[in-house]
């Protein structure tokens, strides 16, 4: 047993994780939808960040589950409000490529301090979403590297 050549090899490992193999399937709502329609879908599709598209499905802004609860809290009418009005919009969204290493996804997940990352592809006009990444894929990555050099 040789601690020292097990962990190169995780570093090596660990650096080879991808967000394509760890991604999740992105949740999205027209930018349209109504704030109350956007809590019940949240609620449904049981996830914490809703990624906003525009008509063509082009990547416009994120709702976190704070955002609900802020307009929530602060307005009298759910049912009048679409999501655009509250959402965080382009181009202050941080995401990442399929391609990317997940090593640089966390990064940015700590150092912006948000649950989630939409994956894109880039179009000539906009971003297609393709994936998620969220911190429970991160630590799902860990403990994956953890079986595979059974420590
Ligand atoms: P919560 O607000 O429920 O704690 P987050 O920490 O993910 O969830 O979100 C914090 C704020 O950052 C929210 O206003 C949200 O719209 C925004 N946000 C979430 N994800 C992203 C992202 N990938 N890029 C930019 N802003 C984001």
């Amino acid at each position: 047993y040789s601690g020292k050549k097990t962990m190169a090899s995780v570093t090596e490992s660990m650096m080879n994780l991808k967000v394509k193999d760890f991604q999740s399937v992105p949740v999205v709502v027209s930018e349209n939808m109504m704030v109350y329609d956007a809590i019940v879908h949240m609620f449904l599709e049981d996830v914490g960040t809703l990624f906003v598209v525009d008509h063509r499905s082009f990547l416009q802004g994120v709702l976190s589950r704070k955002d609900l609860l802020r307009t929530s809290i602060g307005t009298q009418n759910l049912n009048q409000i679409p999501v655009h009005i509250i959402m965080t919009r382009m181009p202050n969204i941080v995401f990442c490529k399929k391609t990317d290493s997940l090593i640089v996804a966390a990064k940015k997940l700590i150092e912006r301090q948000v649950d989630s990352l939409p994956v894109v592809n880039e179009k000539e006009d906009g971003f297609e979403i393709v994936g998620r990444i969220t911190k429970t894929n991160i630590t799902k990555a860990f403990i994956s590297l953890a079986e595979t050099h059974d420590l």
